[in-house]
C-alpha cells in the first residue's frame, strides 16, 4: 500500500479542543507478524493505574490471532503511558493478549516471560536494548538510496552528520522526544553503519519492563513514521551483501555482576548461554542467518564465541567492564525483529533455570 503522510499541523487546531470529561485511552497490542496494531476507547478522566482499566477485546481472525468462529481476542491492560500524539490525560494502554478459554494467546510471549522474571526477582536483572531498524521509502527501498544502484560504500555513515550522509533525523528526533514524554526509558540513538539505518536504545530496564518499554517504543516509532510517510523496517538483513545488518544487542546484568568480583558471575552466565545457543538462536529472530554471517560485526550463526572488547563475538563483555572486572554482558546475537520478551526470558531461563510450579 502505498505511504501517505498526515497533515500534521491541521490536527493541531483540533488537539486544542476540549474533551469535557473523557479521555482517549489507545490499547496497543503485539499480532501473530510480531508487529503492533491498535484500537481506541473513550473513558471517563481520571488517573488509572493498570488494575483500573478494562478489560478489552478485538477480532482476532482479522489479524491472525484466532479462528474465525471464536475470533474473540481479549486484552488485558499491562502497563499504561502519558499519549505523545493526543497528549495528556490522553494514555497509552500496552495490553497482553488472551484467548476466550482463559489461556494465554499463541502470540503472548509476555505472560511466561512476566513470570521467569518474578521466579527469579532476587537477582535484580536488568536489561538494555539497542533497537536497530531501516527507514523505507514508498517503494520499499532504503530512504535516499538510488533507485537503481547504491549510495558509496559504508564508511561516512555510522554517527554521521551532513546531508549526504544521513537521512530522516526528524523521525528520529521526534521519536526521542515521544518516548521521554510517554515515559519510556529510552536512553540514547545513533545513526548506523548502512546509511538510512538508525539505532536506539532503551534501558536499563528491570525485569518484564524491559519488554514492555521496548514494545511500546516500536509503536511509537511506527507511528511517527507513518506520520511523515516513511516505513520502518526491521529486517535484520534488509539488504544483502556488503551492508551492514541489523541487530537488537541485548545488554544483560544482574546484582551480582554489577559489584565488584561481578566478573566470576559474568563468566558463569557465559558459560551457560554457549550451552544453549541453538535453542537462544531459536527465538532470536526470523532471519537471522542472513545477518549472523561472522561478517559485518557479528559472530557465525552455528559458533558460540566470546570475549572483551570483541564485536565479531556472540558476546561481548565492554572494554570497562572488562577492566574493572564487573558491570554487564553484551548478547549480539538477537536480531533486530526478535521479540524482546523471548530473549530476556530465555536469557533468565538459562541462567537461573525454569519458573516455579
Ligand atoms: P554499544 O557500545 O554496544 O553500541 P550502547 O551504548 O548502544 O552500546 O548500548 C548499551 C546499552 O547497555 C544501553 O541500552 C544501556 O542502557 C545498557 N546498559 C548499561 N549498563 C547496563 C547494565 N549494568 N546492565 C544491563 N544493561 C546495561
Ligand atoms: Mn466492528
Ligand atoms: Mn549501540
Ligand atoms: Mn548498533
Ligand atoms: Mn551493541
Amino acid at each position: 500500500m502505498a505511504s501517505q503522510t498526515s497533515n500534521v499541523a491541521v490536527l493541531q487546531k483540533y488537539l486544542k479542543l476540549d474533551q469535557k470529561g473523557s479521555i482517549i485511552a489507545e490499547y496497543i497490542w503485539i499480532d501473530s507478524e510480531g508487529s503492533t496494531r491498535s484500537k481506541c476507547r473513550t473513558l471517563k478522566e481520571k488517573e488509572y493505574t493498570v488494575d483500573e482499566l478494562p478489560i478489552w477485546n478485538f477480532d482476532g481472525s482479522s489479524t491472525g490471532q484466532a479462528p474465525g468462529d471464536n475470533s474473540d481476542v481479549y486484552l488485558k491492560p499491562v502497563a499504561v503511558f502519558p499519549s505523545p500524539f493526543l497528549l495528556s490525560p490522553n494514555i497509552l494502554v500496552l495490553a497482553e493478549c488472551w484467548n476466550a478459554d482463559g489461556t494465554p494467546n499463541k502470540f503472548n510471549y509476555r505472560h511466561e516471560c512476566a513470570k521467569l522474571m518474578e521466579t527469579h526477582a532476587v537477582h535484580e536483572p536488568w536489561f538494555g536494548l539497542e533497537q536497530e531498524y531501516t527507514l523505507l521509502d514508498s517503494n520499499d527501498r532504503p530512504y535516499g538510496w538510488p533507485a537503481n544502484g547504491f549510495p558509496a560504500p559504508q564508511g561516512p555513515y555510522y554517527c554521521g552528520v551532513g546531508s549526504g550522509k544521513v537521512v530522516q533525523r526528524d523521525i528520529v528526533e521526534a521519536h526521542y522526544k515521544a518516548c521521554l514524554y510517554a515515559g519510556v526509558k529510552i536512553s540514547g540513538t545513533n545513526a548506523e553503519v548502512m546509511p538510512a539505518q538508525w539505532e536506539y536504545q532503551v534501558g536499563p530496564c528491570e525485569g518484564i519492563e524491559m519488554g514492555d518499554h521496548l514494545w511500546v517504543s516500536r509503536f511509537l516509532l511506527h507511528r511517527i513514521a507513518e506520520e511523515l510517510g516513511a516505513k520502518v523496517s526491521v529486517h535484520p538483513k534488509p539488504i544483502p551483501g556488503d551492508w551492514n545488518g541489523a541487530g537488537l544487542h541485548s545488554n544483560f546484568s544482574t546484582k551480582e555482576m554489577r559489584v565488584e568480583g561481578g566478573m566470576k558471575y559474568i563468566e558463569e552466565a557465559i558459560k551457560k548461554l554457549e550451552g544453549r545457543h541453538k535453542e537462544h538462536i531459536a527465538v532470536y529472530g526470523e532471519d537471522n542467518d542472513k545477518r549472523l554471517t561472522g561478517r559485518h560485526e557479528t559472530g557465525a550463526i552455528d559458533q558460540f564465541s566470546w570475549g572483551v572488547a570483541n564485536r565479531g563475538a556472540s558476546i561481548r563483555i565492554p572494554r570497562e567492564c572488562g577492566a574493572k572486572g564487573y558491570g554487564y554482558l553484551e548478547d549480539r546475537r538477537p536480531a533486530s525483529n526478535a521479540d524482546p520478551y523471548r530473549i530476556t526470558g530465555i536469557i533468565m531461563e538459562t541462567c537461573f533455570g525454569t519458573v516455579d510450579k
